[in-house]
């Protein structure tokens, strides 16, 4: 299978050529169709699997192709909710990678640094939020960030957000989506109180387990 054979959108498909993706990988080749048709997903993978990828093109796709693209202001329309302030950079890094040619901007925040930069990029306007939970539950707070337009949430490495003590400001974030979303759900394990959490986000989903 390729990604040209996912039906993905030209500009996406050009990344991921200059990137040197040649084929998609095992969790690529099953989670992208399952979020192409717009179903949530619970995606059972760690890092190093190309996880990133599996979410990242799907919504790039999405957003890229939707009638609304590039009408008006930009609003938050993709939120990612990942523990540590380097797996948001990375995911950050990702998006701009894969959807340089989609006009599509996102933008990474975090806490331990001043917060005037990051609300000055969110105050221009962005399409994809990349975050983690304590920062993005402040700049709420404050009025900074709106949930209001997210159509797409991603729920990244639940397990170890719930080990960082994360799940309070999780269950905040998430009753301040809108429940017209697709939700993804990833966490490398499955303890009980991860399934409880998943089942609380997720509506009609599919599973995929690498
Ligand atoms: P991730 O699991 O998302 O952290 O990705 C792990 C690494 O695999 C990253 O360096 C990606 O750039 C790379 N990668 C992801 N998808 C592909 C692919 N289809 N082909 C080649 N490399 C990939």
């Amino acid at each position: 299978m390729t990604f040209k054979d996912l039906g993905l959108a030209e500009p996406i498909l050009k990344a991921l050529e200059t990137e040197g993706y040649t084929q998609p990988t095992p969790i690529q080749g099953q989670a992208i169709p399952i979020l192409l048709k717009g179903k949530d997903l619970l995606g059972v993978a760690q890092t190093g699997t190309g996880k990133t990828a599996a979410f990242g093109i799907p919504i790039l796709h999405h957003l890229y192709t939707s009638p609304n693209n590039q009408k008006g202001r930009k609003r938050i329309k993709a939120l990612v909710v990942t523990p540590t302030r380097e797996l948001a950079i990375q995911i950050g890094e990702s998006f701009t990678a894969y959807g340089k040619h989609t006009g599509l901007k996102n933008t990474v925040i975090f806490g331990g640094v001043k917060q005037g930069k990051q609300v000055d990029i969110l105050r221009n306007g962005i399409d994809i939020l990349i975050a983690t939970p304590g920062r993005l539950l402040d700049l709420m707070n404050q009025g900074f960030i709106s949930l209001r337009d997210v159509e797409y949430a991603v729920l990244d490495e639940a397990d170890q957000m719930l080990d960082m003590g994360f799940i309070h400001d999780i269950k905040k974030i998430i009753a301040k989506l809108p429940a017209n979303r697709q939700s993804l759900f990833f966490s490398a394990t499955m303890p009980k109180a991860i399934v409880e959490l998943s089942r609380s986000i997720l509506g009609d989903f599919e599973q995929v387990t690498i």
